[in-house]
């Protein structure tokens, strides 16, 4: 009997432990030994970090979508839709249009979704950046915006940490090309006492707001947005008045890791060198889904999935396997429209970011169109 691996998400790890798994078991999979089953809920495929330059019409948003189909390995066969049920006793997935399949490894590749609903009034009254509906309506907003106060106010746990910095840095230089900036304020806050998780990435930033004239309120937890006033609450008692509010809503995973009851807010355990879930050897989980406390970020889906895909590899060709997982993370950060500065960490090493510069700048751009490759395994 044909060995099944089965892939639930074909997000940005989903779809990279495909195509890596198909590259590493070609002659098996050609030869029926071996199947590999992707369902995943949409027929395309976002780069999500392209969705801070679509904001600032600097991507159009038919750049950041693909066909998913299109970018899996043939070999791999692609359902579009949505997995209602992971049973890992029985090691069986049940979906919602009533398709059931066994696997003898699975991965999680779920993701993350955000959840506005959390904070009353946030939806209503509030822009966010993280869909692209979301940042086509707020690049809208931003072109009819003539000045005022805008705050940027961070709700967590929330994909992608740098994002909500990066879109603070690039407001700025869109506000000062626009001719508005002796006009506008721009206000951030965040939940802890800086302002950013990692503190070197915060030590940093701060000097560059204070370089931008940018205002911060640390300690600062959304609890509730007023939308006719105007004001958003913080669950710390104080309050900031808004003429534009740019909110990161709080994430939770997918909500079939919730009904499977395998984790709580649908983020699954995860062994943090191995990848895999709690006692169970055959499944792997992969990127934002994951309850390793590190950056809920493409490139740590990316990293992760290497190693998944060389993990079982191993364990169908040898049965075994020594290869973990680091904790590496690494990204460029936007600070502002023509420079970008960049952090890699693990495990063991701390993050340290480097003086932005055009060059990083460029190189995240060039890495915006390596994207495409990346997903396909090539790089
Ligand atoms: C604005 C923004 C900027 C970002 N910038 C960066 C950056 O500069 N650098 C960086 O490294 N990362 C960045 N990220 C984060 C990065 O995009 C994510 O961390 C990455 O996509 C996570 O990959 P994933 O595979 O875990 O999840 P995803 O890529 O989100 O994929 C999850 C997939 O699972 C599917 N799915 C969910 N539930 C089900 C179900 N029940 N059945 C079937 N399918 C399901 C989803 O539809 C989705 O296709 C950014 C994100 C945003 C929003």
């Amino acid at each position: 009997m044909a060995k099944k691996i089965v892939i639930v998400g074909g997000g940005t790890g989903g779809t990279i432990v495909a195509n890596l798994l198909a590259r590493n078991l070609r002659s098996q999979i050609s030869g029926g030994k071996i199947v590999i089953d992707m369902i995943t809920d949409k027929p395309y495929h976002i780069y999500q970090p392209g969705l801070l330059y679509v904001v600032f019409d600097r991507m159009q948003p038919e750049d950041i979508v693909r066909n998913q189909r299109g970018l899996v390995d043939p070999l791999v066969n692609v359902l579009i839709d949505s997995v209602l049920n992971i049973d890992r006793d029985n090691k069986k997935i049940t979906t919602e249009t009533g398709h059931n399949f066994n696997y003898d490894y699975l991965v999680i590749a779920t993701g993350s979704r955000t959840v506005p609903e959390l904070i009353p009034g946030l939806a209503e009254g509030a822009h966010t950046f993280y869909t692209l509906d979301e940042a086509k309506k707020l690049r809208d907003s931003l072109a009819r915006f003539e000045g005022g106060k805008v705050v940027i106010s961070v709700g967590v746990p929330h994909k992608c940490p740098v994002a909500p910095l990066e879109m603070t840095f690039m407001l700025y230089d869109y506000f000062r090309q626009k001719g508005i900036l002796n006009k506008t304020e721009i206000y951030y806050t965040y939940p802890i006492n800086r302002v950013h998780a990692l503190e070197p990435v915060s030590n940093w930033a701060v000097q560059e707001f204070e370089r931008k004239s940018i205002k911060y309120e640390t300690f600062f937890n959304m609890e509730r947005v007023d939308p006719d006033k105007k004001v958003v609450y913080s669950m710390e008692d104080t309050q900031v008045d808004y003429d534009l509010l740019i909110a990161i809503p709080p994430h939770k995973g997918s909500q079939v890791i919730e009904t499977s009851g395998i984790g709580k807010d649908g983020w699954v355990p995860t062994d943090k060198v191995n990848l895999n879930n709690d006692k169970y050897e055959d499944v792997f989980v992969v990127g934002d889904t994951t309850n390793i406390p590190i950056s809920k970020a493409g490139s740590t889906a990316h990293f992760e999935s290497e190693v998944i895909a060389e993990i079982i590899t191993s364990r169908i060709s040898t049965g075994f396997s020594l290869r973990q997982y680091n904790g590496k993370v690494l990204c460029f950060i936007e600070s502002g429209f023509d420079a970008a500065s960049y952090i890699w960490f693990d495990y063991n090493t701390p993050p340290k970011p480097t003086a932005p510069s055009k060059m990083l700048h460029w190189m995240k751009l060039t890495y915006n169109q390596l994207y495409w490759s990346t997903v396909k395994g090539s790089l």
